[in-house]
């Protein structure tokens, strides 16, 4: 019999004295409702939660557990550094040994600043690209989330989407203003706003391949013409590769998609787990940065050397083992396969999206290719869907608004299991 009474009783303590008894808001399930599991531990591609229950985990912390949690490479490797201490507050070789690794592997890469958050990439590159060009405005896509700084909270996707933030408390007109927001995948919409805002715009920032509003693929040639506006205009583009950084190819999405950004900034798989942001580009826009020019950006913990050699061992592994990523997009593609088979046997609109090992399911009668069509998906049927997942031990992101994140430990049978589970739920539903 399937229980969770610790998580409960943990989730009660919990709100006491956290808000909303998390540190993270989609954490919470109060887009799908229930409890949220407290996890005890996890290896490989499962999850334990509180009460033991095992889950096939297709969150991967949100992408980190690329090759799967408890990955013994980085596990030993931060053991064997945890010793020397944790932190210096002073330049390691280690943090130039990762910047080299990183531009060996993502093109267009000439200096890499470390810092410890995806939010704090893409805050930083903003503000860079603003004091490079002399300009306030930015441009980003509806359903795109850059992380909680306060230029990115319009229109966002993630949690700001799954709990329906229309306008964010606490950020001022002032900042919201210099936010221009397109939809994605509508290069008609961004030329107005370019010919509206002449010589203001200092960035257009973009998910290459959104993941925030489910998956939604950028359709031919939209990345081109942005690409190509940036160009004519003098606007330094900034590819987000924070969720597609490493999971799309060891070269991430500009690679894989063949596109050049002036600027790119990641999260996620390149800390290997641990606390782990950068941004990173031309040098020509990278040298205003401080010390060497007046962009001031800073961090007490930056490069710190856990996290480093965290992130190092797991960006190494993938990039002397350009197979596991390919194993893994094969995994995908036959969840894909298997969703798609059950999900058109049950007879209820559907639309799967999927690149590479990013994919989601919306129900929906209509191709999702942006946030409004994504938002006009039957939203309620996810919710279902996910919990009687749940209870089959099938650990899904809880909400439409978040794309899968598949590790390579799952097996063909976990994917089984899952594809089974699906078919199970769907019935129920
Ligand atoms: C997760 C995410 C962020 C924010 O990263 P944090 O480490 O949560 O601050 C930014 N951009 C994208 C595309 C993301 O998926």
């Amino acid at each position: 019999m399937y229980s969770i009474e610790k998580s409960k009783e943990l989730f009660a303590r919990a709100q006491e004295s956290i808000p909303g008894g998390v540190n993270s808001p989609v954490r919470a399930f109060k887009s799908v409702g229930g409890t949220p599991l407290f996890i005890k531990n996890a290896k490989g591609a499962y999850l334990y939660d509180v009460d033991g229950n095992q889950y096939i985990d297709y969150i991967a912390s949100w992408g980190p557990m690329i090759l799967g949690h408890a990955f013994e490479p980085v596990v030993k490797a931060i053991q064997e550094y945890a010793v020397y201490s944790t932190s210096y507050g002073a330049p390691t070789e280690l943090e130039i040994k990762m910047a080299e690794l990183i531009k060996s592997m993502v093109p267009n890469v000439d200096l890499i600043r470390m810092v410890s958050s995806g939010t704090e990439a893409c805050m930083s590159a903003i503000r860079l690209a603003r004091g490079y060009t002399g300009r306030n405005k930015i441009i980003k896509f509806e359903g795109h989330y850059h992380g909680h700084s306060d230029s990115f909270l319009v229109k966002a996707g993630s949690g700001v989407a799954t709990f329906n933030i229309q306008t964010v408390p606490g950020v001022t007109a002032g900042v919201a203003n210099d936010t221009l927001t397109a939809a994605y995948n509508n290069l008609e919409e961004v030329k107005a706003l370019v010919a509206a805002n002449k010589n203001e715009i200092a960035a257009i920032i973009v998910e290459p391949v959104a993941g925030n509003m489910g998956c939604i693929l950028p359709q031919p040639g939209f990345l081109e013409g942005l690409r190509a506006i940036c160009d004519e205009e003098g606007i330094v583009f900034i590819f987000d590769e924070v969720m597609t950084g490493f999971r799309l190819s060891t070269g991430g999405a500009q690679a894989r998609l063949n596109i050049n950004a002036d600027l790119v900034t990641y999260g996620k798989v390149i800390g290997g787990g641990m606390p782990v942001g950068a941004f990173g580009g031309k040098r020509a826009i990278m040298e205003k940065i401080a010390p060497l020019g007046g962009v001031y950006q800073a961090g007490t913990l930056s490069g710190n050397p856990i996290a480093m050699i965290a992130g190092y061992t797991l960006l190494s592994t993938l990039k002397n083992n350009p197979n596991l990523l390919s194993e893994l997009d094969e995994k995908t593609a036959y969840l894909h396969k298997g969703l798609e088979k059950v999900l058109a046997a049950h007879g209820k609109p559907y639309r799967i999206n999927r690149l590479g090992s990013m994919i989601s399911v919306h129900f929906s009668d209509h191709d999702v290719i942006d946030f409004a069509t994504a938002a006009a998906a039957n939203n309620d049927k996810f919710k279902a869907f996910f919990h009687k997942m749940l209870e089959k031990g099938i650990y899904l992101p809880p909400s439409p608004f978040e794309a899968w994140f598949l590790n390579n430990a799952l097996s063909y049978e976990d994917l089984d299991r899952t594809i089974l589970a699906a078919e199970q739920s769907l019935g129920d539903i």
